[in-house]
């Protein structure tokens, strides 16, 4: 963390730092923003900021030529001597550290999960669909049988990840929509992002060189499932998150001798 936010003597607390890869910052009014503000044991360390973004000293540029989510901005921010009024800090009880910001990802997370298996579930449908009216050698795609093992193994999978493939699951979150489940749930969720992933590549291989245009939509989706790998927590982290969880050791620093 190294945007920072200084409390000056009037009570104002003033933030220096940029960020980049912020979704729809050249559009937003107020971008909430988490800076280190001191030690952390006095009520400070990392806590939250409401930046109107009409602030003087707050800019926004869109980052261009994405190959990946290009319906959507993401932007590069700078905070350069930004003022804010004593109050734009967020209650300590609900912004201290980075238990904030990590509890917007795992609620974000849960959203996530339903797009990947979306996307898997269309990639499957586009094959499924594809494979039928496909002939080659007198005979549809459909009727070769590795076709139909690769559509098999597609299915299996995408009701292995399915979160309504598991009635537990399902049910607590038909009654708690908005509860985040970051344990074990985790787990499952880290687990859909590959393979969604593959999935979409996948369909987009078998069907031939339509599939790189446009009129398909696996090779989109598994454009856009390449962000998906990166944001909201890295396949990397998610791995080393569950390697804890499962160990007790954290990994996530390495130490340079
Ligand atoms: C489309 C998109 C939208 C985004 N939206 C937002 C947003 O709205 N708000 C926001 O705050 N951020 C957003 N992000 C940023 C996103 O959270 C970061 O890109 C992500 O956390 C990875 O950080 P990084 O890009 O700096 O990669 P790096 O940290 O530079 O990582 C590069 C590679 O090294 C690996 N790595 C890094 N550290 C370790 C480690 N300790 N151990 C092992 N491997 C490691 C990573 O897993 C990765 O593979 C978005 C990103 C994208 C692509």
């Amino acid at each position: 963390m190294t945007t920072t936010a200084v409390q000056q003597p009037g009570g104002d607390w003033v933030l220096n730092g940029a960020k980049r890869w912020i979704g729809l910052a050249t559009l937003a009014n107020v971008a909430i923003t988490w800076a280190q503000t001191g030690h952390h044991g006095d009520g400070r360390g990392v806590r939250g900021f409401v930046v109107p973004t009409d602030t003087l000293g707050f800019s926004a540029e869109a980052i261009p030529q994405k190959l990946s989510m290009r319906a959507s901005v993401q932007c590069e921010i700078h905070l350069r001597d930004v003022r804010l009024p004593a109050d734009a800090i967020l209650p300590a009880d609900s912004a201290i550290g980075l238990k904030g910001p990590f509890q917007c990802l795992n609620e974000a997370r849960y959203g996530i999960i339903w797009g990947v298996m979306g996307a898997a579930r269309d990639s499957f449908n586009a094959v499924l669909d594809y494979s039928q009216q496909r002939t080659q050698f007198g005979s549809p795609l459909a009727a070769f049988q590795l076709t139909q093992a690769k559509v098999a193994d597609m299915a299996a999978a995408i009701n292995n990840g399915l979160p309504a493939g598991s009635p537990d699951w399902a049910g607590e979150r038909r009654r708690h929509p908005r509860r985040s489940y970051p344990g074990d749930d985790l787990h499952r969720q880290a687990g859909q992002l590959p393979r969604g992933h593959r999935l979409a590549r996948d369909a987009r291989e078998m069907l031939g060189g339509n599939g790189i245009t446009l009129e398909h939509s696996p090779l989109r989706h598994a454009n856009n499932l390449e962000s998906v790998r990166t944001y909201e927590g890295t396949d990397e982290v998610h791995q080393l998150t569950i390697g804890r969880a499962l160990t007790g050791i954290g990994a996530f620093t390495a130490s340079m001798k």
